[in-house]
């Protein structure tokens, strides 16, 4: 278990040619640049795990791999399913997709820059999934979660749970918390909705998995080079990034 604590897992957005991009801003990424990203995975020997991997290692069942990574897409762009999924299949590495289903096969609108992007629809979801591609949840309607009542948080919570899962007829077990943002009370309605994982973006853990309601990610943005994605997926990068929100969240700092 021990290369579970400080494993990278990776946030990506929009996985779009620069060309074909409405707004280009540093939630995209072209699919080449992903391409490179992703062979030096492949190169430094990495296996990338989805949800129900990561149960099995949690339960016992599976052994870890030697350095785990996981690659996600928020918001289910079908844009980025279309892109990124031949690019993961022919690396033999797994994509985990978190979609907002009340926008199933509709236009985003929480994302401003992109606000005509389309979110995959059941027929992309259904063609798509497999064992390189899941599907987790993103909400039901992209909401800042912690302004909501605990009710309201469980109801949007379970209900896309079970959208989801009516779709592919696979077990949904993770939460992407909207722009990343949790309170105490969205994670106890994340549990109750029945599900297993939590996923933050910056959090006051130290270890990625030490609060399974509150996972780290690392964000790969545009406007990272080769070099600075290279030192993102470094388990010291991430190891040093848990002391620094650590202390910031002692201090009371975002
Ligand atoms: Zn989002």
């Amino acid at each position: 278990m021990e290369n579970l604590k400080y494993f990278p897992i990776l946030m990506y957005h929009l996985i779009v040619e620069r060309k074909n991009a409405r707004v280009w801003d540093n939630f995209c990424l072209e699919p080449a640049e992903l391409a490179a990203q992703l062979d030096y995975l492949v190169r430094k020997k990495f296996t990338a795990i989805n949800f129900a991997d990561l149960e099995s290692i949690l339960q016992g069942s599976r052994l870890c791999p030697q350095k785990p990574v996981m690659i996600t897409f928020d918001d289910a762009y079908f844009e980025s399913l279309k892109n990124a999924a031949p690019l993961l299949e022919a690396r033999n590495l797994k994509g985990i997709f978190s979609i907002v289903t009340d926008y199933i096969g509709k236009e985003n609108k929480w994302q401003k820059a992109n606000a005509t992007e389309m979110t995959a629809s059941r027929e992309n979801i259904v063609k798509y999934k497999g064992p390189f591609i899941s599907f987790e949840s993103h909400s039901a309607k992209h909401s800042h979660l912690p302004r909501l009542a605990p009710e309201e948080i469980e109801r949007d919570m379970s209900n896309s749970k079970e959208v989801i899962e009516n779709i592919t007829g696979e077990k949904v077990r993770a939460i992407f918390y909207p722009y990343g943002s949790f309170n105490e009370n969205v994670k106890k309605a994340a549990a109750k909705a029945g599900y297993k994982y939590g996923l933050a973006i910056a959090t006051s853990k130290r270890a990625v998995a030490e609060d399974l309601f509150e996972i780290r990610r690392v964000y790969i943005k545009s406007s990272d080079s080769i070099g600075a994605f290279k030192r993102k997926v470094s388990s010291w990068y991430i190891y040093f990034r848990g002391i620094r929100e650590a202390v910031r969240h002692k201090r009371g700092q975002p």
